[in-house]
């Protein structure tokens, strides 16, 4: 059904998957967590709790319209505030806090989901509050409707996790085999797809086997495939993973649907699988907590909502100062200030780095054209880096600056140390604000 497919660029970082071999744990429940509203892509939930309501885990908190995901208590407590907060990432969102009562119950109401048609099932998947929990959040439930008149024809399961330091995929992949083939499974037959396939990366190879076995196992060989992918970052880019696996193209600006095929993380299609098992939404998420600083590396499951420093707490603190904390991989991740911000749906990892945390000064470039070379998609990193820094939207256009998807590979790649990841991103908001302005009505016209 699969077969694999060359793709441009990419780079190969150091791997530092030291936790591979260590098994989820769980902590103790936190005193307290605090949620946001808007984990999700789309409009933020609206609360539909009040302070001094009794909560159990599972309970539903925040709800909305239109492109969104339900949220739900990851502790059993009470409500000890709802409002409005600029939260540590700068962000201002609603929030629900909640004190635990150390018993996390779950709720009652909470029932195995049950469905007869495609749209019943979306409607289940949107009432489980999944997103993206490879890092993307986009509301699953949304991005399982293929737009009008188009179809899927390959369902698609992100399992490269390509990123340095992240193991938490890989350990789903081993340790919840059965349940992420069986979540692929009901996912193709439910959404009418007729064939689906694993990528995972070749660094990952009891990974792969153990799928295998399990797809043989199960009788699924006919629709379901493992496409073993050659270790290279960024292979579990969304586009990247289609071309590999089909050999098409996502059009500039287009969707996964243009071209047939509905991608998910191999979690989210685990975590699916559990809802429709158990009832439970998405209430906590595994996380690879790691990095030179942290006394225990390793894979721990925590309520979604716990702030970064409870969570390192609860798995033994740090053993050093860290220079340098990221919520996600380093190449991807966000570095963060504030130890009090809250685990998210679609965090994977915590990082706290001392050693190499501080980047070399940056030099001009000198046009050696590494950075195009590492570009999966095909751009000219370092022309986009000088449209950026020129605030010139014009070339921004030009170059398709809205096209990267801010890999890092570009600036990984280059001699020169040029912070050309951050130079883009900036350069997106330059664009955006452009084309804002361009497109605003004139007064009195
Ligand atoms: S960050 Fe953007 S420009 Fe740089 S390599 Fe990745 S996709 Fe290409
Ligand atoms: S890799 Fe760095 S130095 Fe080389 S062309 Fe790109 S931006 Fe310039």
């Amino acid at each position: 059904m699969f077969s694999l497919h060359k793709t441009l660029g990419g780079v190969h970082p150091p791997q530092c998957k030291d936790t591979r071999d260590c098994p989820v744990t769980s902590i103790d429940p936190p005193k307290q967590v605090r949620i946001p509203l808007n984990m999700h892509i789309g409009a933020p939930c609206k609360p539909v709790v009040a302070e001094g309501d009794h909560v159990y885990v599972g309970t539903l908190i925040g709800d909305g319209e239109g492109l969104y995901a339900p949220i739900h208590a990851s502790v059993s407590g009470t409500v000890t505030f709802v409002g409005t907060e600029t939260l540590p990432t700068g962000q201002t969102a609603p929030v629900v806090e909640i004190a635990s009562d150390g018993k996390m119950e779950h709720d009652p109401a909470i029932a195995v989901p049950s469905y007869t048609t495609k749209e019943e099932f979306i409607d289940c998947v949107r009432a489980s509050g999944m997103v993206g929990l490879g890092g993307a959040s986009f509301p699953t439930w949304f991005k399982m409707r293929a737009p009008k008149g188009k179809e899927f024809e390959y369902l698609l399961i992100n399992a490269m996790e390509c990123e340095p330091f992240i193991t938490s995929d890989f350990r789903q992949m081993l340790e919840h085999t059965e349940r992420v083939v069986e979540g692929v499974a009901r996912c193709a037959r439910a959404l009418e797809i007729p064939a689906a396939c694993i990528g995972v990366e070749n660094n990952k190879p009891e990974a792969q086997d153990a799928l295998e076995a399990m797809i043989k196992e199960k009788g699924y060989e006919d629709f379901i495939e493992v496409l073993r992918v050659p270790t290279k970052y960024p292979a579990g880019g969304e586009k990247v993973v289609i071309e590999a696996a089909t050999g098409r193209q996502v059009p500039a600006g287009g969707l996964p649907a243009d071209v047939g095929c509905l991608v998910m993380n191999v979690t989210t299609v685990s975590m699916v699988e559990e809802f429709f098992r158990s009832g439970m939404p998405l209430v906590s998420k595994v996380l690879t907590i790691a990095g030179d600083c942290v006394a225990n590396p390793g894979n721990y499951e925590v309520p979604i909502g716990i702030s970064v420093h409870d969570a390192v707490e609860a798995t033994g603190g740090l053993s050093k100062d860290p220079r340098k904390i990221i919520m996600g991989g380093p190449m991807m991740g966000r570095t963060i200030s504030d130890i009090d911000c809250p685990i998210l749906k679609a965090n994977n990892a915590i990082l706290c780095i001392e050693d190499k945390a501080i980047l070399p000064d940056e030099t001009p470039c000198i046009r050696c054209g590494r950075c195009v070379r590492a570009c999966p998609l095909g751009l000219m990193p370092f022309a986009i880096d000088a449209a950026a820094r020129a605030h010139d939207a014009v070339k921004l256009d030009e170059f398709a600056v809205m096209n990267c998807m801010e890999c890092g590979s570009c600036a990984f790649a280059c001699p020169a140390h040029r912070r050309i990841t951050a130079s883009i991103h900036e350069g997106k908001g330059i664009y955006r604000s452009e084309v804002a302005r361009l497109t605003q009505p004139v007064k009195g016209a």
